[in-house]
């Protein structure tokens, strides 16, 4: 086929532990990743050219060389020039419905999106791991976005482990519209205040990345405990974060004031979800918080969780 349409859903962190620096100068993480059904939707068109063409309707998204899709494309030309050969150009299409530098991997699932579409009109066959491999060489949460649902995401964030399926939480989101955080700034930042507290070698590093799939929030998982996960939440990025952004901790302070079963920033923020049982239950936080904020310029995003990655449409 000459075109596809996929949905590329956003991402949050349950869990985001940084324990240490690695010899390639990133940091080691221990994470857990849940995809949630706010996607962006992505249109890839054969455009008989040689040319990679890019368009997206939000104004702070780049449509360069610089966007994360785009570099996406350029990889795969790279890979299997061949393909690129035979069937040409690409143009790609972004409606962006993932607020942007927002903690949610936007621009990641975007480019997962169109390793996804392009292995298809390429008519590649690669594996998943196969298309996890090419992911894992732009970006640290790209591979994750590929095939989704939950896993524990350890190394940079690329090595993955499925976790069980949960489809019995819904989400809010809410994300002050002006506000972005930059992720390179978020973790520069705790390394400048926290490194001393680092682990160094690499079996330490081993064994405390190996206990994540042990701790509180895997088991809460794994008996799809509602309460236990919400109270199980936690990202070491809040610690720089919240004490800069305050709006950011004022949001977080107002859901936990509306009960809900848990509450966190996700990524390098500066969007904070909650954890609600119901649709309903998530809507009248929402009437809450954005009573208690009385802030037009803070947007809420209501969703569920997500068990799937990239998805054709
Ligand atoms: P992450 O959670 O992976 O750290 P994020 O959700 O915080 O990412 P993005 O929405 O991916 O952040 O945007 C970060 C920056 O990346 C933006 O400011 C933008 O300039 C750039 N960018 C490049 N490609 C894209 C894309 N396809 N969509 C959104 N932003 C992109």
């Amino acid at each position: 086929m000459r075109s596809y349409s996929l949905l590329a859903p956003a991402k949050i962190n349950l869990y985001l532990e940084i324990l240490g620096s690695r010899p390639d100068g990133y940091h080691e993480l221990a994470m857990i990743l849940q995809s949630i059904d706010l996607a962006d939707a992505i249109d890839l068109h054969a455009n008989g050219t040689d040319n990679i063409r890019l368009h997206c309707d939000h104004p702070q998204v780049p449509v360069d060389k610089t966007n994360l899709a785009y570099r996406a494309a350029q990889l795969m030309i790279h890979q299997f020039p061949d393909a690129f050969a035979k069937f040409g150009g690409v143009d790609i299409e972004i409606e962006k419905r993932i607020p942007v530098a927002a903690g949610l991997a936007g621009g990641s699932t975007n480019a997962a999106a169109v390793l996804v579409g392009l292995d298809l009109m390429w008519q590649l066959g690669l594996t998943q791991s196969e298309l996890q491999e090419l992911a894992a060489q732009l970006g640290s949460d790209i591979p994750f976005c590929i095939g989704g649902g939950t896993a524990i995401a350890t190394g940079r964030g690329e090595r993955l482990s499925p976790l069980p399926d949960l489809d019995n939480l819904h989400v809010i989101l809410a994300k002050h519209r002006s506000l972005g955080v930059s992720t390179a700034w978020a973790y520069q930042t705790y390394r400048q205040q926290f490194s001393s507290s680092y682990i160094s070698d690499p079996q330490s590093l081993k064994e405390r990345s190996a206990r994540v799939h042990s701790g509180g929030l895997v088991s809460a998982i794994a008996h799809k405990d509602a309460a236990k996960i919400g109270q199980s939440l936690h990202n070491d990025l809040e610690r720089v974060v919240l004490p800069k952004y305050p709006q950011v901790q004022q949001l977080r302070q107002a859901f936990e004031t509306a009960g809900v079963l848990g509450t966190m920033m996700s990524g390098s923020g500066p969007t904070v979800f909650a954890l609600t049982a119901s649709r309903t239950q998530a809507e009248l936080v929402r009437q809450q918080v954005a009573t208690a904020i009385n802030d037009p310029s803070l947007e809420f995003f209501l969703a569920q969780f997500n068990p799937t990655g990239i998805k054709v449409v």
